[in-house]
């Protein structure tokens, strides 16, 4: 039986501004399960970027409800800019969330030197962000995500920045780490072959306001890494049906 962690009823919210207000999200409901890995797809503008603001606790909701199973669960944010400061080293960026959080101590610093070690980023935890590739900084970022140790991870287009081999590599990075640290992800794309092949589920949101318009299991026969999964047979099937659903809302 999967463990229910998350749950998103009717969750809407409407942006006020001075003179007018945009209707963001209608009416969103969906949830997510331990150590599930979910794609959040839907037309620009549509309010994906709202439900992990709300999620996140950066933006209020309007209405609806969130329900937490689990007492004291973490959400962390990661964002398509990895947004390090180029003047701290790779590790010391690595140890914001904790220092803001006031959770910097022996065991938790230990836990951050631990994935990068385990990530490939040991000869790098002193050198600055500078030094480092694209996709590299994008492991740095989601280190840095994991390191207050969330329930459950935010990504909001955290690959759209980089160009389309990138993307691919850091994907497979993304999914292995989240995967092997037994992690909960929200994932926003645009990029439909990248929620197929990351996602456990995905989920297709309407136009704007969102509406959940459809939600897909992914079952591939034979899964596994990203750039693998794509050559599954069921691809092009999912592809074909989730472009369907967001080309009838153009
Ligand atoms: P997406 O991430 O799907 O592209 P967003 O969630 O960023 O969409 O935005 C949904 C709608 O809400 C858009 O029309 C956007 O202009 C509007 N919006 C987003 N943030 C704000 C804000 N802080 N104030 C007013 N309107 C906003
Ligand atoms: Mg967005």
């Amino acid at each position: 039986m999967k463990n229910k962690l998350l749950e998103i009823k009717n969750l809407t919210k409407t942006y006020h501004q001075l003179k007018s207000s945009t209707n963001a999200i209608d009416n969103v409901s969906f949830d997510i399960y331990d150590k599930e890995f979910v794609a959040i797809v839907g037309p620009s503008g549509c309010g994906k970027s709202t439900i992990l603001s709300i999620l996140a606790g950066i933006e209020e909701k309007s209405g609806g409800e969130l329900k937490f199973n689990k007492s004291n669960i973490q959400l962390a944010y990661m964002l398509q800019k990895d947004s390090l400061f180029p003047w701290r080293n790779i590790l010391d960026n690595c140890l914001i969330g904790l220092e803001v959080t006031n959770t910097l101590n022996e065991k938790s610093k230990n836990y951050v030197l631990n994935l990068l070690n385990t990530y490939g980023l040991s000869d790098f935890i002193y050198k600055y962000p500078d030094n480092l590739s694209g996709g590299m900084r994008q492991r740095v970022a989601l280190i840095r995500t994991l390191a207050i140790n969330p329930d459950i991870l935010l990504l909001d287009e955290a690959t759209s920045a980089l160009d389309f081999q990138s993307r691919l590599a850091i994907s497979d990075d993304i999914y292995r780490i989240i995967k092997n640290e037994g992690k909960a992800a929200i994932m926003v794309t645009h990029d439909i072959n990248q929620a197929i092949s990351m996602a456990d589920r995905v989920i297709v949101l309407t136009k704007r306001p969102a509406l959940v318009k459809s939600i897909y299991e992914i079952n591939l026969t034979n899964k596994s890494t990203p750039l693998e999964n794509r050559k599954c047979i069921e691809f092009n099937d999912y592809y074909d049906k989730i472009w369907r659903d967001l080309d009838v809302n153009i």
